[in-house]
């Protein structure tokens, strides 16, 4: 059976998690979102939330080592050995390095790194907007609003405003991106897996586009 290993890469408030949310319906794929995990480890206050909160409300990374030893340890689980979706990881050069040897070791390899594309201008409008509920399900106050203010349509959740997504954490993220993740669409692209997608479409374009780029991968790896 083929697999698919796939990477979501973007700026903040790309629509990587809404993409994902639909991808999932598509095709078999183990959705492995980084911010979710360290979200849920804040939480919980275990030993990992701890070491990660202070970087997460400043809008900085968490340190290399942390995040890539919960990573490779979520991927040795069973339910991502015939694919993965990674959502928020790898973000740095050495993310990626550590992923890539990771995966030589157990003889697999990443399909692709699909990259949604949207300028900053945008994405500030979009983050300030945003509003989640505890389950991940996201909305946007004008964009994609929910039936009843403030509630989740799928589980009746409150919404509310993720403590990173104020302006001022919102711009440290973008130079975060710029700076430490970007060069990475460089890294891919040397390495010919990298597909780009025009992030300000409607979600349901963009989804369009995604879908049928991952359906030929899969039919490309049949083959
Ligand atoms: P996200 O939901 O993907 O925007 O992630 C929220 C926050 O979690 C980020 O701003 C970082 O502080 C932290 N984070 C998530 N993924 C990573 C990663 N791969 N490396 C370092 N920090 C991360």
């Amino acid at each position: 059976m083929s697999e698919l290993n796939l990477i979501l890469l973007g700026p903040p408030g790309a629509g990587k998690g809404t993409q994902a949310e639909r991808l999932q319906e598509d095709f078999p794929l183990a959705y492995v979102a980084t911010g979710d995990m360290l979200r849920q480890a804040v939480k919980d206050e275990t030993d990992l939330g701890r070491k990660a909160k202070e970087y997460m409300d400043r809008g900085d990374l968490v340190p290399d080592d942390v995040i890539i030893a919960v990573i490779l340890d979520r991927l040795s689980e069973q339910d991502t050995a015939d694919g993965f979706l990674l959502d928020g990881f790898p973000r740095t050069d050495k993310q990626a390095q550590a992923l890539d040897e990771a995966l030589k070791k157990v003889d697999r390899r990443l399909t692709a790194a699909l990259l949604i594309h949207v300028p900053e201008d945008d994405i500030v409008r979009r983050l300030s907007g945003r509003r989640v509920c505890p389950n991940g399900h996201t909305y946007h106050v004008e964009h994609q609003p929910p039936k009843q203010d403030d509630v989740c349509d799928i589980d009746g959740e409150p919404l509310s405003q993720r403590e990173d997504d104020r302006e001022e954490t919102i711009r440290k993220r973008l130079q975060v991106y710029r700076d430490q993740t970007e060069p990475l669409v460089e890294y891919y692209d040397e390495h010919d897996i990298l597909h780009r997608f025009d992030g300000t479409r409607s979600p349901t374009e963009v989804h369009d586009h995604l879908r049928a780029t991952i359906a030929t991968l899969r039919m490309e790896d049949e083959l």
